[in-house]
């Protein structure tokens, strides 16, 4: 089923088989030509569940938009692209799909992982387990790259381009300001806190979403139309939540880290997550793998924050409190 959001706004949610996640919320906007926001990944349950709403909705073709790179959100560019359509994203995260249809990208990931602690051999290649490999689009995709400020007018709305970089590098949001309507991709989710992740040529992941944060903040939003979970009723409290949940993280780690020298997987090991687990070794590997890129997230941030000291010992890094 459908559902209708507001005039020529639908929202269809994608199943996202045994993700934490669970589903992926689509939006469609209808009019002279469509568009279709994020298309969930690239297997079988999710394309039918995405043909069914163009089905439902009587519509055969669309323009894509992809709010960022992750594979929940373009997996299925490639199969709901025909020869007419247009695909929308920022360029770092375009940049970014189409080198992840490549192998390269994950071996620099796996890399990264290791460097920041993550077990070499535990997982045979560590990127093995990681969804957004298994599930991503797998062809190279002509973008159409828009930038800050770009307007696209669909459905009777202007929607301007927000980049919103911390969940991913090129992570965008679109804001009618007529409407005060933003699709905020996973820039703010109501049920869940985004996953704020180490990337290929990032070094300081949670303080560009802190300040994306702080920009959308500044827009007149009533209406909030995010990716995944519930709608969030009133997003300048939930963005203010989240400010607050950062914050209490970073205070988290300093005292894990203690007097102590560790990686970013041990501080992971320690942290508190909401996970149905007894302990870190019962943990999935895909979930180990996003803790520890979390972890890494807030070190990054006390590193430059000066806070904490980052030194490198046989290719990985450890990190101790700074001492003043
Ligand atoms: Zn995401």
């Amino acid at each position: 089923m459908v559902t209708k959001i507001t005039k020529n706004i639908y929202k269809k949610v994608l199943p996202l088989p045994n993700n934490p996640l669970r589903e992926i919320n689509a939006y469609i906007i209808t009019g002279e030509r469509n568009i279709l926001i994020d298309t969930g990944f690239n297997r079988p349950e999710c394309e039918e569940a995405l043909k069914s709403a163009f089905e439902e909705l009587g519509i055969n073709s669309a323009d894509l938009l992809i709010t960022h790179l992750h594979s929940d959100h373009c997996g299925l560019v490639a199969k709901f692209a025909d020869n007419n359509s247009i695909i929308y994203s920022s360029e770092t995260d375009g940049e970014l799909i189409n080198f992840e249809s490549g192998n390269l990208y994950w071996k620099m990931l796996d890399d990264l992982f290791i460097k920041y602690g993550f077990p070499k051999a535990e997982f045979g290649r560590n990127t093995d387990i990681h969804p957004g490999r298994k599930y991503c689009n797998k062809d190279r995709i002509n973008f159409t790259y828009i930038s800050e400020g770009d307007i696209l007018k669909y459905g009777g709305y202007e929607l301007k381009v927000v980049l919103t970089p911390g969940h991913t590098p090129g992570h965008m949001c679109l804001y009618d300001e007529k409407n005060k309507i933003l699709f905020c991709g996973d820039h703010i989710l109501g049920t869940i806190t985004p996953n704020i992740c180490i990337e290929i040529g990032v070094e300081n992941p949670l303080n560009d979403y802190i300040q994306s944060l702080k920009k959308i903040e500044k827009l007149d939003v009533k209406l909030l139309l995010s990716a995944h979970g519930t709608p969030v009723e009133n997003m300048y409290d939930r963005i203010n939540e989240l400010y607050k949940h950062h914050e209490q993280r970073l205070n988290e780690v300093l005292s894990i880290l203690g007097n102590e020298s560790k990686t970013a997987y041990m501080t992971a090991e320690k942290m508190t997550w909401e996970i149905d687990c007894k302990n870190w070794n019962d943990f999935p590997a895909p979930q180990k793998w996003f803790a520890t890129g979390e972890a890494v997230s807030h070190l990054q941030y006390l590193y430059f924050l000066g806070k904490v000291v980052k030194e490198e010992k046989n290719g990985v890094y450890f990190y101790r409190v700074k001492k003043d």
